[in-house]
């Protein structure tokens, strides 16, 4: 509609309106230097020369927040950052926000509906809202456990620095990076060595073969889009062909940033013959230099496996009706296939099998291993905690069966207040810049990605507590979600799987 669009245009407007302009070289201090040259070049390109400019653009503010020593610079970025389409000028978004939640509320009752989430809700794997808030509340009360913890050590730290004042939203990712310093000493530049993208692709298509037996076979004579792109056959084990898939991994100027998998054909049945998918996956990796391959970093490798997951549930798919094959399932079921992959990209055993020195084919160390599941696990007290404060606000506005009579602010204050959120601590996105619920589809549906991660993290604990490459599992997953796509309700189709509904214990 006109009011989610205008909504979505305040933020990018207020986004663009704000800057923090530099003109001092002390007040760089911290601050990496590439960062350094980047705020150099907007300075630049708005006629700033010889300043340093820097925006509320993610690439800018965050990387901003996590190294400036500056505190005074620091809030004053953040405050401008959390305060987006709330200034009481002709970008605000308060009203649009209460009036968009209570239009999706009156119309959800007129279709009989309780309410908003309700309505959206019933097609999904959660089913209701009961079940999303549930899920939530049972992850909040440890999450918040873990943040509070972190938050000491922050204040211990600021204690040192001689900072008389309580850890605020500002100095969170600042004093996050110091201790991951001091703590883990992670070098990405010594880690990546290890994963060059033949070395991964080998990797993947290894995993893939010990689970499900597919092989890959380079095909050079097929037409491709770009000269970038590979192209591959996979079959069965016994040479039976399953599906083609295209490979487009490096950044070129007329592409889209981020990764993702696409289906040029998909899977369907006519007259009892399975038609094979044609799938596609394209990301932004690393690019080869003039005396290096393409060597990529750990996120990239756990990226790669990600979008390859998503790449089987096309390939495998074995349906009747393409609409219902590969991919086209429930929000809150989709990120399973492509999430669990990447539960193997980080298993000691399977690093050890791919993660090879390019120049010397040596075997990823046991100490870098170490360091890389240490600091794995590191800061996920405040990343889940801002995460669910914002799922839960997203619930909370959808799921009211009358209309919203307060203001944004007084009720975004008191949905946070109910739930006990720290001060140190927002919800990822507030109230009048939460584009995914407000203008993005994805009202009372931000939950799915923890709810993807809840899913995930319970169906590798079949591999984990047993053999990472268990054929009975393997069997059992490719049978009744690779292959079943949206022909079944996703609860049924996991429990076939996995003997009983996913649990929380695992990801806790
Ligand atoms: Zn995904």
């Amino acid at each position: 509609s006109i009011t989610a669009l205008k909504y979505g245009q305040n933020i990018l407007a207020e986004t663009n309106k704000y800057e923090l302009v530099i003109s001092d070289k002390k007040e760089l201090s911290g601050l990496p230097q590439e960062l350094i040259n980047a705020a150099a070049e907007e300075a630049k390109a708005k006629g700033k020369d010889g300043k340093w400019v820097f925006t509320l653009s993610n690439s800018s503010v965050m990387p901003f927040l996590q190294y400036s020593s500056n505190r005074k610079l620091r809030q004053e970025i953040w405050n401008a950052y959390q305060m987006r389409a709330n200034n009481n000028d002709e970008f605000d978004n308060k009203e649009t926000a209460i009036k968009l939640a209570n239009l999706r509320g009156e119309k959800a009752r007129l279709l009989g509906y309780k309410s908003h989430s309700d309505y959206v809700l019933e097609e999904s794997m959660a089913e209701n809202p009961q079940n999303v808030n549930k899920l939530l509340n049972d992850l909040w009360k440890p999450a918040l456990e873990i943040a509070k913890l972190e938050a000491t050590d922050i204040q211990k730290m600021m204690d040192k620095d001689k900072i008389k004042d309580k850890v605020q939203p500002y100095d969170w990712r600042f004093y996050t990076e110091k201790i991951r310093k001091e703590r883990f000493d992670l070098d990405e530049q010594e880690l990546k060595p290890y994963f060059s993208l033949e070395t991964v692709t080998k990797g993947v298509f290894q995993v893939t073969e010990n689970l499900y037996g597919l092989k890959f076979k380079q095909l050079n004579d097929v037409p491709t889009y770009h000269p970038d792109a590979t192209v591959w056959e996979v079959t069965e084990a016994n040479g039976t062909h399953v599906g083609v898939l295209y490979m487009d991994f490096h950044p070129r100027a007329s592409k889209r940033g981020g990764a993702w998998m696409t289906s040029y054909r998909n899977q369907k049945t006519v007259n009892g013959e399975r038609i094979a998918p044609v799938i596609s996956i394209v990301c932004n990796f690393t690019k080869p230099t003039a005396d290096a391959p393409a060597l990529l970093t750990f996120d990239e490798v756990s990226t790669y496996f990600h979008e390859f997951g998503h790449a089987l549930h096309g390939l495998l798919s074995n349906v009747t009706y393409k609409s219902l094959a590969g991919t086209s399932v429930s929000r809150d079921f989709v990120e399973l296939p492509s999430q669990i992959m990447e539960n193997w990209a980080s298993e000691p055993e399977v690093l050890k099998m791919y993660a090879k020195h390019y120049k010397t084919g040596e075997t990823i160390p046991d100490a870098l291993i170490q360091k890389l599941q240490k600091a794995g696990t590191f800061d996920q007290g405040f990343a889940t905690v801002e995460y669910l404060a914002a799922s839960l606000l997203d619930m909370d506005y959808h799921s009211q069966t009358t209309s919203i009579t307060q203001d944004a602010n007084t009720f975004e204050k008191n949905s946070m207040k109910k739930i006990g959120l720290i001060d140190a601590i927002i919800p990822r996105y507030r109230s009048t810049y939460f584009q995914h619920i407000f203008s993005g589809g994805y009202s009372s549906g931000y939950y799915s990605y923890i709810w993807s991660g809840v899913l995930d993290t319970d169906a590798f604990e079949a591999f984990k507590t047993t053999t990472l490459f268990n054929q009975e599992k393997a069997k059992l997953f490719r049978e009744n979600i690779l292959e079943r796509g949206g022909t079944e309700d996703p609860m049924i189709l996991y429990k076939r799987f996995r003997g009983a509904e996913p649990s929380v214990e695992p990801l806790l």
